[in-house]
C-alpha cells in the first residue's frame, strides 16, 4: 500500500537534509521497502503517524518503552526533573539512586558508571576489560550487535585463525585486528578459539539472548562452557544486556541463566534501553575490583559531559520503580507469550510455517519450521514472506520491527484486546 501523503512528503524533505532521511539506518525501511512512518505522538501501546493513523507499537523505541508511552508516573518525574534543571556537569543524588536501583536487581554488579548510549557503554566496557586484564583481544559472536564502536563492527574472516574484517567503511583493518568473531552457539569453535588465543583474550562479549538477530537464545551448554573457559583463561565475560536488561526479567538475561546454571554470573554487564525509559541513558558495571580501574580511581579513562543526566536519570528511576512492582514481569511475560502463541496459531490456520519465542517482554518470530540457533540460520528464514507480512500488518495498524533480524517488544500498556487485534490482523495478513 502506498504510504499516506504526509509521511511521503516528510520523507522526501528529510532525505534532502539527513542522509537517507533518518538518524539511525533501520528506520529508513530499506530492508522491507516502502515509506517510513513519521511519528507525531504516542500514548500507551500506540503511536500515530503524520497522517493521523494509529498503530499498535511493537518496537517501543527498540525496547525502552516497557511501560508503554506516556506513563503518568514517569511523565511526572521527567517534568519535575526538567523544571529543576537539564544538566549540571556536577554529581546529583539521582545518579546515586539509579546506580543503587540497578545494583539491587543485578547481583553480579557492585558498581556502575552511567553513560548516554548503549554504544558508549559497550565501547567503555571493552576498554575497561582490556585495561583491567592488560590484554588486547576481544571475542564477539556473529549476529550480535554491541553498538557501533569501531572495534565491534566486525564480521568473521575466513577460517578460525584469521582476523575479523570490518563491516563498515571507515574502520581500518588494524583497528579490528584484535577482534575475533565466532559463530553463536558453537561450542567447538569457542573451545578452539580459547585453545589458540586463550592467554590474549581480555573479554568475550555476548548478547545472552540475541535480539539483533531477531530472537536467539544462547544454549545452556554453550553458556556453561563459555563461563568455564573465560574463568580458566582469565578472560572477562561481558554480558551485553542493553536490550535484555530489565526487559526479559528484572534481573536481566543473567538472572534467566543463573536459574539454569548453578552459580552463574557474568563478570561485567552493559545496560541501556529500559534503564533510561526512553531517554538517552546507558550504563556498564561489574565487580568493585574491575570498576575501580576506571578514572578517577584507576588508569582507564572514560568520561561524559551529559553522563548521568538529571532528566534522563529521573526517567530511568521512575521506570525501574514501576517495573520492580510485584507481579509486573509475570504479567508482561504472560501477555508476550499470548502474542507469540496467537501468531503461531494464526500461521497454522493459514498453513504458513512460523515459529516464535519470548522471554519477559521481548519476543521474536520466524517464517521457518525450527527456531534458528545462529545468524546464518536467521538469515536463511523466509525474507520475502516476512516483508509481505510486515506490510500486511502495517496496513492493518500494527507496527512490527521493519527487518526480519530484529526482536519485538511488548509493554505493560498492551492489553489483551491489543493482542487479540494483533492476532486478528496477523490472521488476515497471513491469509492474504
Ligand atoms: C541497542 C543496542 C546497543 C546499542 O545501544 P545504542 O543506545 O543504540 O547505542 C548495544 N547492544 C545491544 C544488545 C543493543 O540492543
Amino acid at each position: 500500500m502506498p504510504a499516506t501523503d504526509r509521511n511521503a512528503e516528510l520523507f522526501e524533505r528529510a532525505q534532502r537534509v539527513i542522509p537517507g532521511g533518518v538518524n539511525s539506518p533501520v528506520r529508513a525501511f530499506r530492508a522491507v521497502g516502502g515509506t517510513p512512518r513519521f511519528v507525531t505522538r504516542a500514548q500507551g501501546a500506540y503511536f500515530w503517524d503524520a497522517d493521523g493513523r494509529r498503530y499498535i507499537d511493537y518496537i517501543g523505541s527498540w525496547g525502552p518503552m516497557i511501560l508503554g508511552h506516556g506513563h503518568p508516573a514517569v511523565l511526572e518525574a521527567v517534568q519535575q526533573a526538567a523544571a529543576d534543571g537539564f544538566s549540571f556537569g556536577a554529581p546529583t543524588e539521582r545518579e546515586v539512586e539509579l546506580a543503587e536501583a540497578i545494583i539491587a536487581q543485578v547481583p553480579s554488579v557492585e558498581q556502575v558508571r552511567l553513560v548516554s548510549s548503549g554504544t558508549e557503554a559497550g565501547m567503555s566496557a571493552i576498554r575497561l576489560a582490556r585495561g583491567a586484564t592488560g590484554r588486547s583481544r576481544i571475542v564477539k559472536f556473529e549476529g550480535c550487535y554491541h553498538g557501533h564502536a569501531d572495534a565491534l563492527l566486525v564480521k568473521a574472516g575466513s577460517g578460525l585463525a584469521t582476523f575479523g574484517h570490518p563491516t563498515s567503511a571507515g574502520v581500518p583493518p588494524e583497528v579490528v585486528q584484535h577482534t575475533t568473531v565466532l559463530p553463536y552457539n558453537d561450542v567447538a569453535q569457542l573451545e578452539a578459539a580459547f585453545a589458540e588465543h586463550g592467554r590474549e583474550i581480555a573479554c568475550v562479549m555476548i548478547e545472552p539472548i540475541a535480539g539483533n538477530m531477531n530472537f536467539v537464545r544462547a544454549s545452556v551448554p554453550f553458556m556453561t562452557r563459555l563461563r568455564e573457559l573465560c574463568t580458566r583463561h582469565g578472560a572477562l565475560l561481558v554480558f551485553d544486556e542493553v536490550m535484555t536488561g530489565f526487559r526479559v526479567a528484572l534481573g536481566g538475561a543473567q538472572s534467566v541463566y543463573a536459574r539454569l546454571i548453578p552459580g552463574f554470573r557474568p563478570d561485567m554487564s552493559v545496560f541501556g534501553k529500559v534503564i533510561g525509559g526512553g531517554m538517552p541513558l546507558a550504563a556498564f558495571g561489574g565487580s568493585r575490583d574491575v570498576m575501580s580501574q576506571l578514572a578517577p580511581l584507576g588508569p582507564v579513562y572514560q568520561a561524559g559531559t551529559l553522563s548521568g543526566n538529571p532528566v534522563a536519570t529521573a526517567c530511568g528511576l521512575a521506570t525501574l520503580k514501576e517495573i520492580a512492582r510485584p507481579g509486573f514481569f509475570d504479567a508482561l511475560a504472560d501477555r508476550t507469550r499470548s502474542l507469540v502463541a496467537g501468531l503461531a496459531a494464526a500461521a497454522r490456520e493459514a498453513g504458513v510455517p512460523l515459529v516464535g519465542d519470548s522471554e519477559g517482554g521481548m519476543f521474536g518470530f520466524f517464517f521457518a519450521r525450527e527456531l534458528p540457533q545462529d545468524y546464518p540460520a536467521v538469515m536463511a528464514t523466509d525474507k520475502d514472506r516476512f516483508n509481505r507480512f510486515f506490510h500486511g500488518m502495517l496496513e492493518r495498524g500494527v507496527y512490527l520491527a521493519p527487518a526480519l533480524y530484529e526482536a519485538g517488544f511488548v509493554s505493560a500498556a498492551h492489553g489483551a484486546d491489543d493482542i487479540a487485534a494483533t492476532v486478528d490482523a496477523a490472521a488476515a495478513a497471513l491469509r492474504a
